[in-house]
């Protein structure tokens, strides 16, 4: 997988990965502001098969080809993320590196911000030699019984 470069500012939004787009000389056509406005309405992690269903559901005139092609063409641009899983791939709207949380019972796939501890860090180095300066975690597990109140206040 291609890291993005880290000088480049994070993408937070859908007009930052619009400007993201112009930016790299990207032709931001109708379809691809289609795609883009579905990943950051959805916020999840979709399969190519899923984001033509869903645009063609509401009315978006997208063909098949004209999805995959922009897939691609966005998450090598490093505008939108792209997770490779042995079903496929599937594609979200945060670009930067973040960490994910992987249920098994619904094969969904939730997206985390995780800071090491700094110490921890510095034992991965010295321990390996190698100087940190990304990282991302996968997390897997089953759905707990204790329901989470996510978004609950
Ligand atoms: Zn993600």
């Amino acid at each position: 997988m291609k890291i993005p470069e880290a000088n480049l500012t994070p993408i937070k939004s859908l007009d930052d990965a619009l400007a993201r787009c112009q930016e790299q000389g990207m032709r931001v056509s109708r379809q691809r502001r289609y795609i883009l406005e579905l990943l950051w309405e959805k916020k999840e992690h979709l399969s190519a098969r899923k984001i033509y269903d869903l645009l063609n559901q509401q009315g978006k005139d997208i063909g098949h080809t004209s999805v995959y092609q922009n897939l691609d063409a966005l998450s090598a641009g490093g505008i939108i993320e792209c997770v490779e899983r042995s079903d496929g791939r599937l594609y979200g709207n945060i670009s930067d590196s973040h960490s994910h949380i992987n249920c098994l019972d619904t094969n969904q796939i939730i997206d985390l911000r995780i800071e090491l501890p700094p110490e921890l860090l510095q034992k991965i180095e010295s321990e390996t030699g190698v100087r940190i300066t990304d990282y991302r975690i996968d997390f897997f597990g089953y759905q707990n019984s204790v329901k989470a109140d996510r978004g609950a206040k």
